[in-house]
Parts: structure tokens; C-alpha cells; sequence
């Protein structure tokens, strides 16, 4: 199985990118960001525990993340020639929890790819998203705290998947056809290990 994170700050261009290696790659795409918004829709009761943190530009708690992360890998996997993991993990935590649980699926990350936006571009894409997506956290306060959030809680995955070596980054700097580029090679490159 190929089970690619998709890690970098908020506004660099996951999800776009996360849509085209699913087509390219016959992969699974698994958000963490598009579940708990769908949870949120729902009015369910995660959703609204979820909508408290999410809103104020905050993470979720570990546990809350990894089991609906878990159980939508379980109903997933069957048929799937592998993952790309969207917005997860976000913490060195969740990367820990990941790994023992691809374990004990017998399966495994194959590598992370990080992509690079400077801060400035990723407020002003965030903005832009804002005026359109109704989201709740695309504010410029919010949007702020989440990319202090970013490096403090998050960048460290990086190092995690560094120490492993399985840590690739890419400039995600360019048009969307131009970063997927970038991201295939690797991935070809790779798969031909
Ligand atoms: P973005 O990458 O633009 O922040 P996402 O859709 O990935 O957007 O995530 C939106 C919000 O959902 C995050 O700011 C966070 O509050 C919550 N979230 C998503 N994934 C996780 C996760 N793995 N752990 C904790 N919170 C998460």
C-alpha cells in the first residue's frame, strides 16, 4: 500500500493537491479538516465539541481525531490501494498514535511530503478562501493563531517523519499544475525504490 501524508501549514494547498493524487494515484484521500466539518454539518455531538475548538482557530484533542480518523480508515481500507492522509497527523502525538495503529493493520506510512509556503502568502490565500467558503476559522485573528498552532504543534511531525526518513519537502510556491509536478516525482521515484 502507498500511504502518503500530506503535511504543510494551512492555505498551502493540500486539499487541491490531495484531489489530483487521487486521481493520478488511485488513492484514498482522507481529510481530518473535511470530516469534522461533515461532523459539524450534522449537528452531531462531536460536531459541535469539534465546532468549539475549530472556530477559535484551535485543534481538537488528540483522542477525538484519532478515533473518527480510525474508524473511517477501518470502513475505508478494504479496497483501497492506499491513503493520502489530509490534515493528519497534526501533532507528534497523533503520529505516534498513527504508527501503532498502522501496525496493528499491518500496514504502514510510506513517507510525508511537506509543502512549503512562506507565512505572508498562506494569510493572504486563507483570506481569500475566506471570502467564499463560510468557514469559521477563515478570519485574519483566527487564521493567525492557526499558523502559530502550526509551528508550534505541528511542524515538529516534520521532525518526526525526518528521524524516520521518510520526510520529503517541495516548494509549494507556483501554479497548482506546477506543485503536482513536484509531488509526483517524488512519488514516482518513490515507488520505484
Ligand atoms: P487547514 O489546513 O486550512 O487548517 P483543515 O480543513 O485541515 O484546514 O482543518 C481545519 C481545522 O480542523 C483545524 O484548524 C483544526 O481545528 C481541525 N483539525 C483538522 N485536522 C485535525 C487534527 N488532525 N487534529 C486536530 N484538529 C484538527
Amino acid at each position: 500500500m502507498l500511504n502518503i501524508i500530506l503535511c504543510g501549514a494551512p492555505g498551502c494547498g493540500k486539499g487541491t493537491q490531495s484531489a489530483l493524487l487521487v486521481d493520478k494515484y488511485t488513492l484514498k484521500h482522507l481529510s481530518t479538516g473535511d470530516l469534522l466539518r461533515s461532523e459539524i454539518e450534522s449537528k452531531s455531538e462531536v460536531g459541535i465539541l469539534a465546532d468549539s475548538y475549530i472556530s477559535k482557530g484551535n485543534l481538537v484533542p488528540d483522542e477525538m481525531i484519532i478515533e473518527i480518523l480510525l474508524k473511517k480508515i477501518d470502513t475505508m481500507a478494504i479496497d483501497a490501494a492506499g491513503f493520502i492522509l489530509d490534515g493528519f497527523p497534526r501533532t507528534v502525538g497523533q503520529a505516534e498514535a498513527l504508527n501503532k495503529a498502522f501496525e496493528e493493520r499491518k500496514n504502514k506510512i510510506s513517507f510525508l511530503i511537506d509543502i512549503q509556503v512562506e507565512k505572508k502568502e498562506l494569510i493572504t490565500r486563507l483570506l481569500k478562501r475566506g471570502e467564499t467558503s463560510g468557514r469559521s476559522d477563515d478570519n485574519l485573528d483566527t487564521i493567525k493563531k492557526r499558523l502559530q498552532i502550526y509551528d508550534t504543534k505541528t511542524a515538529p511531525v516534520n521532525d518526526y517523519y525526518k528521524a524516520l526518513g521518510k520526510y520529503h519537502a517541495i516548494d509549494g510556491l507556483g501554479e497548482i499544475e506546477e506543485i503536482f509536478g513536484r509531488i509526483s516525482i517524488i512519488i514516482d521515484a518513490e515507488m520505484n525504490k
